[in-house]
C-alpha cells in the first residue's frame, strides 16, 4: 500500500482544478487516469480539489460511477487500490454545466473557494471551438483574476487566422504568463531526457551542428487508422494533426540553442527561434520536398482493416501521411535535412528522432572492414519504449586472420534498470503536476504556435494551389514509394 503523505513539493496554495469537458474521452483515458496515479504516488497536496464539469446533466454519484468504471479499464489491477481512489474521490465533486446558454456557471461559481484562499486552475478538455466561450464566462463570474489559470487542449485551431482568433479570445481575459497550452509529448519522459543529453553533458554539444551532424529524422507512424473520429481527422489530416504540434516541438527541441535557464521563456524564446528560422518551402519544390499519402484496405498486424475511404463513405483528399524535408536556415544548421514523417496504418508504431552524425572523414580499415563501417546515430525511442541509444562502432572481438572486423553496437544511454522496472508515468502527470506547481516550461507559448501555423500554412496553401493530391498507399505498408524518394533523392535512407 502506498504512503499517501503529499511528497510533491508544491507550495502549500490550495487549487481547485475545473475540468470543462471532465465526462469526454481525454478525461476518462488520460487525465483522471493520471490524477489517479499522481495521487497512488503522493503528489497531489491534500488541500487540491477537483471539478469535473460537462454537458450532461448527473449527480457526483453518477459520475463517480462512470468514472470508478473506466479507471478499472486504464489503470492496471495491480495498481488499483481502495484506499487510493477514496482519496482521489473525496476531491471530486461533478457540476453538470452548457457552455453555449452559460447554464450551471453560477452554480460552478458557487463551488469554487474564495480566491483569497485559493487558486483556480480551468483545463479546458472540450472542442477548442468552445474555448473562448468558457473564457467569457469565466469572466464574468469573477473566476479570472491574477490567482487563476488556463489549460487548453490542442489544436489551438486549424490554420494560423484561427489559431490567432482562439488565441486572441482567450487573451483578451487572461495574460500569456496564465496559459498552459498543452502538447501532451512535452510531458515524455525521453522528451526531457533530450533536454538532459544535450544540455547536461558537455559531450555532444561540439558535434550538434552542420559540422557534426549528418541528417536528422523525426518520425511518428501509427498501427491505427481514424476509427469514429473520421470527421474531426478529415478536417485536418496529417500534417495539422501531427506536424504543426508533436512533430515540430520535437524539431525545436533537437535545434535550438541552448537556453540561459530552465524558466519558461528562456527555453520558449529559444524554440520560437528555431520555428522562426524554417525555411518556407516554395510552390516550385513542394513536390519535392514533399509527400502526402492516404491509406487504401491492408492488412495491419494480420488484421485486413478497410481503406480510409471506405471508413468515412465519401470523397475525401485529406492526407493520412506525410512525409517532408524541413531546413533550418540558421549558422548551426544550414544544409542539414530534417526529415519529418507521420502517418496512419503504417506497419507498427513507434514514436522516434533519429539523429546521424557524419561518417569518419578517412577510412584506416581494409576494404572489407569497409563494408560494415556505419556514421555513429543517436536513436531517442518515444513510444512505444522509451529509451535513448548511441550506436557506435567496435572491433569484433576474437582473433580474425586477415582484417579487423567491425560491427555496430548499441550503447543504451536511457534510464537505470532500476529506473526501468518502476511504472512508467503516462506524460499528462508531469504536465498536470506542473500546471498545479505554476510552472510552465513545458507548455507552448502563442507566438510559437502562431509560428508552427505559419509554416505549415504554406505547404498546406502550396498543395491545394497546385492541385496536389495525397497518393494511395496499401494499409500496413510504409506508405506512398514517393516518401522513400524523398530521403534517396539527397542520398539519406529513412531509419524504420
Ligand atoms: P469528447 O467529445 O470525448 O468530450 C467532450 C467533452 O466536452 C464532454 O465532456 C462533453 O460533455 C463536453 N461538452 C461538449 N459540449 C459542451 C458544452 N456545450 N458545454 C459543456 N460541456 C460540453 O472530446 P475529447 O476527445 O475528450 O477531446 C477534448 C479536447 O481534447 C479536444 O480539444 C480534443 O481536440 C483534445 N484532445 C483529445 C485527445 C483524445 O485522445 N481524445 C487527444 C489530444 C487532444
Amino acid at each position: 500500500m502506498p504512503d499517501i503523505h503529499n511528497q510533491s513539493g508544491l507550495n502549500d496554495r490550495p487549487v481547485d482544478l475545473v475540468i470543462f469537458g471532465g465526462t469526454g474521452d481525454l478525461a476518462m483515458r488520460m487525465l483522471f487516469p493520471s490524477l489517479y496515479f499522481l495521487e497512488y504516488d503522493g503528489h497531489l497536496p491534500d488541500s487540491l480539489r477537483i471539478i469535473a464539469a460537462a454537458r450532461k446533466d448527473m449527480t457526483r454519484d453518477e459520475f463517480l460511477g462512470i468514472l470508478d468504471k473506466r479507471l478499472q479499464g486504464v489503470v492496471g489491477a495491480g495498481y488499483l487500490c481502495e484506499n487510493i481512489k477514496t482519496h482521489l474521490y473525496d476531491r471530486l465533486s461533478y457540476q453538470p454545466l452548457d457552455v453555449e446558454s452559460g447554464t450551471g456557471f453560477e452554480s460552478l461559481a458557487k463551488k469554487l473557494r474564495h480566491k483569497d484562499l485559493c487558486d483556480m486552475v480551468a483545463y479546458c478538455s472540450t472542442a477548442p471551438r468552445l474555448y473562448g466561450q468558457i473564457c467569457e464566462l469565466l469572466e464574468i463570474y469573477g473566476l479570472t483574476g491574477d490567482t487563476c489559470r488556463i489549460v487548453l487542449e490542442k489544436p489551438i485551431g486549424h490554420d494560423l487566422q484561427s489559431c490567432k482568433d482562439v488565441n486572441d479570445a482567450v487573451g483578451a481575459v487572461f495574460d500569456e504568463q496564465r496559459i498552459y497550452r498543452i502538447d501532451h509529448y512535452l510531458g515524455k519522459e525521453t522528451v526531457q531526457n533530450l533536454m538532459a543529453l544535450r544540455f547536461a553533458n558537455s559531450l555532444f554539444e561540439p558535434l550538434w551542428d552542420a559540422n557534426g551532424i549528418e541528417q536528422v529524422q523525426i518520425t511518428v507512424s501509427e498501427t491505427i487508422g481514424v476509427e469514429d473520429r473520421w470527421d474531426y481527422y478529415n478536417d485536418y489530416g496529417a500534417l495539422k494533426d501531427m506536424v504543426q504540434n508533436h512533430i515540430m516541438q520535437l524539431l525545436c527541441l533537437v535545434a535550438m540553442e541552448p537556453p540561459t535557464s530552465m524558466d519558461a521563456d528562456a527555453v520558449r524564446d529559444e524554440k520560437l527561434k528555431v520555428l522562426r528560422a524554417l525555411r518556407p518551402i516554395p510552390l516550385s519544390e513542394l513536390a519535392q520536398k514533399t509527400v502526402a499519402g492516404q491509406y487504401t484496405a491492408g492488412t495491419v498486424a494480420g488484421k485486413d482493416v478497410p481503406g480510409y475511404l471506405d471508413e468515412g463513405k465519401k470523397p475525401s483528399n485529406t492526407e493520412t501521411f506525410v512525409a517532408l524535408r524541413a531546413e533550418i536556415d540558421n549558422w548551426r544548421w544550414a544544409g542539414v535535412p530534417f526529415y519529418l514523417r507521420t502517418g496512419k496504418r503504417l506497419p507498427y508504431r513507434h514514436s522516434q528522432i533519429f539523429i546521424q552524425f557524419k561518417g569518419v572523414p578517412h577510412s584506416i580499415f581494409p576494404d572489407e572492414s569497409n563494408l560494415s563501417l556505419e556514421p555513429n546515430k543517436l536513436v531517442i525511442h518515444l513510444q512505444p519504449e522509451e529509451n535513448i541509444k548511441l550506436l557506435m562502432m567496435n572491433k569484433v572481438p576474437g582473433l580474425g586472420r586477415d582484417a579487423t572486423t567491425l560491427q555496430e553496437v548499441s550503447l543504451d544511454l536511457s534510464i537505470s534498470p532500476e529506473a526501468r522496472s518502476r511504472r512508467r508515468p503516462i506524460a499528462y502527470e508531469r504536465l498536470l503536476l506542473d500546471i498545479l506547481a505554476d510552472r510552465s516550461t513545458l507548455f507552448v507559448r502563442r507566438d510559437e504556435t502562431e509560428a508552427a501555423w505559419q509554416w505549415i500554412d504554406n505547404i498546406a496553401n502550396g498543395w491545394s494551389a497546385l492541385g496536389m493530391k495525397p497518393s494511395p498507399y496499401v494499409a500496413g505498408t510504409w506508405s506512398p514509394p514517393a516518401s522513400v524518394e524523398l530521403t534517396e533523392r539527397y542520398g539519406h535512407d529513412w531509419h524504420d
